[in-house]
């Protein structure tokens, strides 16, 4: 009997290395496509679509029917929502195998989303963990390679408290094991929200903090490094504060908030947007990995609203727009790809590139 229980074995940590490696590979990035209905249905009733199931599907497959080929330059792997990943484009094939067709990896989203967590100061904790090895069992065997579960921290006078940073991270630590046990490689996302007036300085301090209570967790559940990969927020100023900064200053505090905290052993750190315009997210994610400075692992992005913005705008529920919506994804993927690479020249339009998608206390 192994002195912690139950090991992985030396198969599946290659196997799940291999697939964390592929996910970060050079100039690539994730698409996050695991919106909820309900969220969905705010993002179509901005364009005057119904929230149906239909709708969703059509979108999806606008989506995962990008050009093949092209797509695939630059996004390597989709996170599906629990509907979409039984859904089926026009052809009858399953999502998950059309994308894997493509040379995309399929994942899921495995949280069962934020609930308020008793006794603390308007904290959260994410829910999901019931059942969850089941779950991640049949997503493994529907093709999913890779798994998401989002928590949320909010920066207020006397938050993230210890309740609210140890609770996050041991929950985050309990899904990356079991995911690991089940073949996928789990999406490790502690998100600070951007709410508040809050400085650089602050945010980056704070994220320092959280992230050292999840790395501590993940050792204490024995989870392998390798084959994981870090979901985190930029670090910039709060949304309200009247400071704005520059993509360098917010280069310089994200890679030193991550040198501080996440082990070289991580292949890599996919940040999410967060409310940032598309144009943002991108020109600080080419800033980030501009930046001189030890940086062990890969850092790219896992981009939900700053790569379907212009999209949604584009395609308005009408398939004339289809083309045109597609061409959209194509653009933001690309110029993510190689803000990836430290190569993005900041000069890709795009029809919402520069319109703030801050949404207050976001849901996913
Ligand atoms: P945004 O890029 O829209 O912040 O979302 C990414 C995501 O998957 C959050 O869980």
């Amino acid at each position: 009997m192994p002195r912690f229980g139950t090991y992985l074995s030396e198969e599946k940590k290659a196997e799940l290395k291999r697939i964390a490696d592929a996910i970060v590979a050079p100039g690539k990035g994730i698409l996050a496509a695991d919106e909820s209905t309900g969220t969905m249905g705010k993002r179509l009733t901005d364009i005057n679509v119904e929230n149906a199931e239909e709708n969703r599907r059509l979108y999806r497959q606008l989506l995962f029917s990008t050009e093949a080929k092209l797509l695939s330059q630059h996004i390597s792997g989709v996170i599906l929502f629990h509907e979409t990943f039984y859904q089926k484009d026009d052809q009858g094939r399953l999502f998950p195998d059309l994308l894997k067709s493509i040379g995309i990896i399929p994942g899921i989203k495995v949280d069962k989303g934020v609930v308020p967590l008793a006794g603390s100061d308007g904290e959260v904790t994410t829910q999901g963990l019931d059942g969850l090895a089941e779950r991640c069992a049949e997503y493994k065997k529907g093709g999913a390679d890779f798994a998401k579960w989002r928590c949320v921290l909010k920066i207020q006078s006397h938050t993230p408290s210890l309740q609210g940073m140890l609770e996050n991270a041991n929950v985050l630590a309990r899904y990356a094991s079991i995911c690991q046990q089940n073949g996928l490689v789990p999406i490790v996302e502690p998100e600070i929200l951007p709410d508040g007036d809050h400085d650089l300085e602050t945010c980056q301090k704070v994220s320092e903090q959280v992230l050292a209570f999840v790395y501590k967790a993940l050792a204490d559940h024995h989870v392998y490094l390798e084959g994981t990969l870090l979901k985190p927020n930029m670090v910039t100023p709060g949304q309200s504060c009247p400071k704005r900064s520059t993509p360098e200053e917010i280069a310089r505090a994200t890679v030193t908030a991550l040198q501080r905290t996440v082990p070289a052993a991580v292949p890599g750190v996919t940040f999410l947007s967060g409310g940032q315009s598309e144009q943002d997210a991108s020109v600080n994610l080419n800033a980030i990995n501009k930046f001189e400075g030890k940086k062990p692992w890969a850092l790219t992005f896992s981009y939900g609203r700053a790569l379907q913005a212009s999209v949604l705008k584009a395609w308005k529920g009408s398939k004339d727009n289809v083309g045109k919506g597609q061409d959209e994804l194509l653009k933001r993927a690309r110029a993510n790809g190689q803000a990836a690479l430290g190569k993005y020249d900041g000069k890709i339009e795009s029809a919402a590139a520069g319109a703030s998608l801050f949404v207050s206390n976001h849901a996913y």
